[in-house]
Parts: C-alpha cells; sequence; structure tokens
C-alpha cells in the first residue's frame, strides 16, 4: 500500500516536471495535430496556451467518418485557430486494406499502416511552410502499449531526423501528454476549459456516441476517475 502511493507520488512528480518544462518553452509558432478526439482537443488548448500562433492540421484519410471531421472543425473554431485540412484518402486502416498482409493482422484494427511517420513527415512540410517550430501531438501513455510509432523512442528518433535534415533546424515534435493517463487528459482539459462537448471518441458508424464501444468505455472511466462529467454523454 505504500509503495503503491509513493509511486502516484513520483508518477505525479513525473507528470508536473514534464508540463512544466513544456510550459517554461518560449512563445512560438506551433502546429497542433487535431485530429477530434479528447487528446488531440486537450493538446489543441495546451498549445494555444504556450504558444502566440497556432494552426490545426487534421488528415482526411480513407473512411474517416463526417462526427470527426466535423469534431476537428467546431474545436478549431471554439480555439478561434485556423484548420488545415489534408486529404489523404489513399491512407486506410488496417482494417479497410482488402487481403492485408498476415503482419498487420496481429494489430488493432484502428491502425493506420506507417499512421506516424506519415503524419508527422506532412506536419513537418506545413511547419516549415508556415514557420512554425514546433508540432503538437495529443499522444498519450496507452497510446505506446497499441502503437510503436506513438512511443517516446519513435519521437525521439523523428526529432533526431528533424533536427538533421530540414533546411529549418528548429522544427521538433512536442508531445505534451504522452507520459499521461486518461484521466489525467481530461482532468488537465478541465482546467483549460476544452469544449469536451465538440470532441469524438466512438469507434461507431451512428451519429451518437454509442457508448459500447472501447473507446467509449474509456473515454467514460477516464471522466469517473477525473471526477467531471462527460457533456457528451450527458
Ligand atoms: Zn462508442
Amino acid at each position: 500500500m505504500l509503495l503503491a502511493t509513493l509511486k502516484r507520488r513520483v508518477d505525479a512528480l513525473i507528470i508536473v516536471c514534464h508540463l512544466g518544462k513544456v510550459m517554461s518553452e518560449r512563445k512560438s509558432k506551433a502546429v497542433v495535430l487535431l485530429s477530434g478526439g479528447l487528446d488531440s482537443a486537450v493538446c489543441l488548448y495546451l498549445a494555444r496556451r504556450v504558444n502566440e500562433g497556432v494552426v490545426g492540421l487534421s488528415f482526411n484519410y480513407y473512411g474517416r467518418r463526417s462526427v470527426e471531421r466535423e469534431a476537428a472543425v467546431k474545436l478549431a473554431a471554439a480555439a478561434g485557430v485556423e484548420l488545415i485540412q489534408v486529404e489523404v484518402d489513399f491512407l486506410k486502416e488496417a482494417s479497410d486494406v482488402v487481403g492485408a498482409p498476415e503482419q498487420l493482422g496481429g494489430v488493432t484494427q484502428v491502425y493506420i499502416p506507417a499512421r506516424n511517420i506519415i503524419f508527422y513527415g506532412i506536419a513537418a512540410h506545413f511547419a516549415e511552410r508556415v514557420g512554425a517550430n514546433r508540432i503538437y501531438g495529443g499522444h498519450i501513455k496507452s497510446d505506446a502499449l497499441r502503437f510503436q510509432d506513438a512511443s517516446e523512442a519513435f519521437f525521439e528518433k523523428f526529432n533526431t531526423l528533424l533536427s538533421n535534415h530540414l533546411v529549418s533546424k528548429g522544427v521538433q515534435v512536442t508531445t505534451p501528454l504522452i507520459r499521461f493517463e486518461k484521466y489525467e487528459v481530461v482532468r488537465l482539459g478541465g482546467d483549460l476549459g476544452v469544449p469536451f462537448e465538440f470532441t469524438w471518441s466512438c469507434y461507431g458508424k451512428g451519429p451518437k456516441p454509442c457508448g459500447e464501444c472501447e473507446a467509449c468505455k474509456e473515454r467514460k472511466q477516464a471522466f469517473i476517475r477525473a471526477g467531471l462529467s462527460d457533456p457528451l454523454y450527458g
């Protein structure tokens, strides 16, 4: 019990230090990847707090539902930032690839092959174009367990690539939530005034969140643990 309490305190301290590092970065211009999900919304509001100029970036991949697109549009409008939407409809989730090779069979169905190499490559393109030196991604701790290209190790290597091989040497990817649990992201979003009602998490096909899928359940638990009510689910 004592060890568990101590571990929680150490974890909390790591998170505070990590966030402190983000908050102490000098004001600059940033590109924020905005999917319309809860984590990316919190990341957008955090980036807006610590940067002078913020541009949102959304990727319209194959089969991306209109509710997700609308969520990103609403969030960008609410935050008062420009949203660049990039059409990449050749990019498919593994479950949408007909005759996908066997090695993709074991990954989660929402995995897009080579997703973050492509997304952050495109983000680097826009960062250079708009003169931003930060690219924000709202990945959280549990993402790295599911996707190898959402880990701290991946972004460390990607940043080395950006440092050494772009004309503007200063562009770097920042992932301020990468050590956060989902409930901590919700709590931070509450503090930042994120309009959670505009976000979308559900994997279902309906016009309203189903409340039953893995994403809905995870979201529900996070709000309960954060001690907040979720305006999207009422
Ligand atoms: Zn759902």
